[in-house]
């Protein structure tokens, strides 16, 4: 049976990234050899890497003074990179989730953190709104999409401090205005790559300003001045990253790649406000998330919950178990899910409604 695949991250890929990384891992660039057992600076795969970072470079629209680097690390790494490269004395920190206070948490290794306003109280349900930022932070500190909790912040805060957003969850899933940030990170695993490498895009201004020594691999300048390369990439994850970017720009690009999102966010969303058996957890329309979508049964059903995910399982639906500190259900929609796994979901959810 054909198997939906919500996961969170890792998560669905593109079959063109999966097929092409196959046969990449037998005869890379008709080496004769797998992209797993050639030198990173062969001709080869240093091509690989400058075309994901011209390719990045291109869709994103990202500006001159902007780098782009491919590196290890997960995006748990950038929580400690960032201070390290950017916090002299004070830095702002939004608190939208579990992720977020991470990074807050490695920040205060650093110097002072500012929580400008946390969600927390209502278990991270919504995205605070009127926040005031100190004009003296060295930057504010956001995290775009919150993959456990299913909110989103969707437009480009312009708060008159530099800023840096973790966009683990939905980096190439909706343009993106690139000058209004300092830092955007990224792990791989969601919308690019297996899990291995983070992309990150560097305003160049923003380096150079602290004082401290920085260890050379957490310091942004050593792959910004050597091309991604100062050291051995995750060269199985550049090489798929690649795959993705390529399929992306073949399929229209982010603004199209958008368009599909939110048809199929909104396809769910709506069957989850109109179906009585299930309540969406984020309530805010402009803050839900259209990467991760998160919803329980209504009270009165609770005990329903077990049959439903039997249901949706036997449909093929895999990976829409909601994170434990949810509970409930959580589909992930990124860019490589076809709507037709969304339209099998909504299907099972109408299905059951009819059967209870
Ligand atoms: N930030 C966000 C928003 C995430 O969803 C995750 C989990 N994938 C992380 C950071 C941590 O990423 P990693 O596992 O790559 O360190």
């Amino acid at each position: 049976m054909k198997k939906h695949n919500f996961y969170a991250g890792p998560s669905i890929l593109p079959e063109f990234t999966i097929k092409n990384t196959a046969e990449a891992v037998v005869n890379f660039a008709g080496t004769g050899l797998s992209v797993m057992e050639v030198s990173h600076r062969s001709k080869e795969f240093v091509e690989v890497m400058e075309k994901a970072i011209a390719l990045v470079k291109e869709l994103l629209d990202v500006p001159a003074g902007y780098e782009v680097i491919f590196v290890g690390g997960g995006a748990s790494t950038q929580f400690c990179t960032v201070p390290y490269n950017l916090l002299n004395k004070k830095a702002a920190y939004l608190n939208t989730g579990s992720w977020a206070a991470k990074a807050q948490k490695e920040a205060k290794l650093f110097g002072e953190v500012i929580e400008v306003a946390s969600s927390k109280d209502k278990n991270y349900n919504y995205i605070p709104k009127g926040f005031e930022v100190p004009a003296d932070v060295d930057y504010l500190h956001i995290t775009s999409n919150n993959t456990i909790y299913g909110t989103e912040i969707k437009t480009d805060l312009d708060l008159g401090v530099r800023l840096v957003a973790d966009m683990s969850s939905d980096i190439f899933s909706r343009p993106v205005d690139i000058s209004k940030y300092d830092i955007i990170y990224a792990g791989a695993q969601k919308n690019l790559a297996p899990s291995g490498v983070t992309v990150a895009i560097v305003k160049e201004d923003a380096l150079g300003k602290v004082d401290r020594a920085i260890p050379t691999m957490l310091d942004y300048r050593t792959h910004i001045d050597k091309g991604s390369m100062f050291n051995t990439p995750p060269v199985l994850p550049v090489y798929a990253a690649l795959q993705t970017l390529t399929w992306l720009k073949d399929n229209g690009g982010i603004q199209a790649m958008n368009k599909k999102n939110v048809e199929k966010a909104t396809l769910l969303y709506d069957e989850i406000d109109n179906n009585k058996f299930f309540k969406a957890t984020v309530e805010a329309q402009e803050d839900r998330s259209i990467m991760n979508i998160c919803f329980v049964m209504n009270e009165e059903y609770a005990e329903l919950e077990k049959d439903f995910m039997e249901l949706a399982t036997s449909k093929g639906c895999v990976g829409i178990k909601g994170h434990r500190s949810v509970g409930g259900f959580r589909a992930s929609t990124y860019n490589a899910l076809p709507r037709e796994s969304v339209e099998v979901l909504v299907a099972a959810m109408k299905e059951f409604a009819s059967k209870h």
